[in-house]
């Protein structure tokens, strides 16, 4: 048992304050108003700071992190993400597992100290280079385990079904040859995984994309396992019109019609929905995992957030790419791409929550969306949720002097990390006064590992 007294708690949407929170085995088991600190040093208490639940992060591909400002340069008239997955396909080609487990334990580490507690793995690099499986079909997942849990994060791990270059059926070649398992192979290493299933570890079940998977073998593998299910959606109109010219349906309408949509389905990416589909996800209760920096950087657009949270839509968030992982910055490039389009500000906030102020609303949104989209019973302060948060500074220069209220807009508006003092994650405190207890051994390794890539590249 342990006890987190908050001068300020953010508990449904409200501020309180003087707060006592006690924790048994990861999970909250009271919440109360008390007077005063109680005089005890075991209680654990950041002074003029705001107790909040830590965010989920919904879309990762880790080892993407490598990457990030090594594709901002013009190759040709135009530059989109087909051109920076060329690039990608050419960096697959050099990672070794030891590689792959340093990045992604550097990416796994930002994300902590922005304030995240939980990553949904998207990892589809299951092969060696060539195609070759390794002897142990897992060996690829285990390192991302690890990596998790060397860093604290909790991890939902979703292993990717890629089996096609394009919905015509096309072979896989070059950096794809890394990703492919046949539906055999794909239920072998899911029920291999099972074994690490556990309080910080959930295994769900991920298809890439309408292009690169058959229809009828999303079927058989969703009948097979069942339970949360990720996909990227719509994040090209390019891969929008093939699936068209196949199948005859637009992406979303095939994936519904075909096989079903339910609150079990995560949407990664809704760039290409019209309102037709948005109303579709929202009557199914599907979750919708925006994912605004890579989307922005990628030159992809972004989905209608704003009409899909006016429906009562499932939001949750994702670093993707990791192109800039700052759980904050996110939430801001989210807000502002609606503030660009309609000219407005303030929009993806209503009236009746957190005072209309956006940093509350906001938050309360992707803590709902988030928790279904990693399958965590968290977000929320109150008895039988896990215990993970963050500790916002009221210290912070940018947030001095203000009202705590104000405290989560300026978070987001001027998205500094170092405003987030403390995480701590299934009752582990991961991140101390901005600080994780592996920084030093974790950095070296990810410096160590970039001098050998960028040696090669
Ligand atoms: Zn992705």
């Amino acid at each position: 048992m342990s006890k987190i007294f908050a001068d300020y708690a953010l508990i449904n949407g409200q501020i309180k304050e003087n707060i006592l929170v006690e924790t048994a085995n990861g999970v909250i088991d009271s919440v109360v108003n008390i007077s005063k600190k109680p005089n005890d040093d075991s209680v654990i208490y950041h002074k003029n700071c705001l107790l909040m639940p830590a965010l989920n992060n919904s879309h990762s591909h880790g080892f993407q992190r490598a990457m990030a400002g090594l594709s901002e340069y013009r190759q040709g008239n135009s530059d989109n993400f087909w051109s920076w997955r060329n690039l990608m396909y050419h960096f697959l080609q050099y990672l070794t597992p030891e590689d792959i487990g340093h990045i992604t334990q550097y990416a796994y580490l930002e994300m902590v100290k922005s304030g995240f507690c939980s990553v949904a793995e998207f990892h589809y690099l299951h092969n060696q280079n060539g195609g070759q499986h390794y002897d142990n079909l897992g060996l690829l997942s285990e390192v991302i385990i690890e990596a998790a849990q060397n860093v604290g994060i909790a991890l939902t791990l979703l292993p990717v079904v890629y089996q096609q270059a394009n919905p015509r059926g096309e072979e896989c070649s070059g950096g794809q040859l890394r990703f492919t398992l046949n539906n055999d192979q794909y239920m072998r290493l899911w029920q291999g995984l099972q074994q690490y299933a556990g309080d910080n570890m959930h295994l769900g079940l991920a298809i890439h994309s309408l292009r690169a998977v058959p229809l009828a073998h999303i079927k058989q593998i969703y009948q097979n396992i069942g339970g949360l299910c990720h996909i990227h959606i719509g994040e090209q109109r390019r891969e929008e019109e093939e699936i068209v010219a196949h199948y005859g349906q637009r992406p979303l309408n095939l994936l519904a019609d075909g096989v079903g949509l339910n609150k079990n389905w995560a949407l990664v990416h809704g760039n290409c929905f019209d309102d037709g589909d948005i109303k579709r996800v929202v009557d199914a209760g599907a979750i919708l995992v925006a994912c605004p920096l890579t989307e922005a950087n990628l030159g992809d657009g972004f989905c209608k957030t704003r009409e899909f949270l006016q429906l009562g839509g499932q939001l949750a968030i994702g670093t993707d790419s990791h192109i800039h992982i700052n759980m904050p910055h996110e939430i801001q490039m989210l807000e502002y791409a609606m503030r660009l389009r309609d000219k407005e500000r303030v929009v993806l906030a209503d009236n009746n929550i957190g005072q209309g102020h956006l940093g509350i609303n906001i938050l309360e949104k992707i803590y709902r969306g988030g928790a279904l989209a990693n399958a965590r019973h968290n977000g929320c302060i109150e008895r039988g949720f896990r215990a993970d948060f963050l500790w916002l500074n009221g210290n912070h220069r940018q947030l001095m002097h203000k009202k705590p209220i104000f405290w989560p807009d300026s978070m987001i508006v001027t998205p500094d990390k170092n405003m987030i003092r403390n995480v701590m994650v299934n009752g582990q405190m991961i991140i101390d006064n901005g600080l994780h207890n592996n920084e030093k051994n974790i950095k070296k390794n990810y410096q160590k590992t970039m001098k050998k890539l960028m040696e090669r590249l």
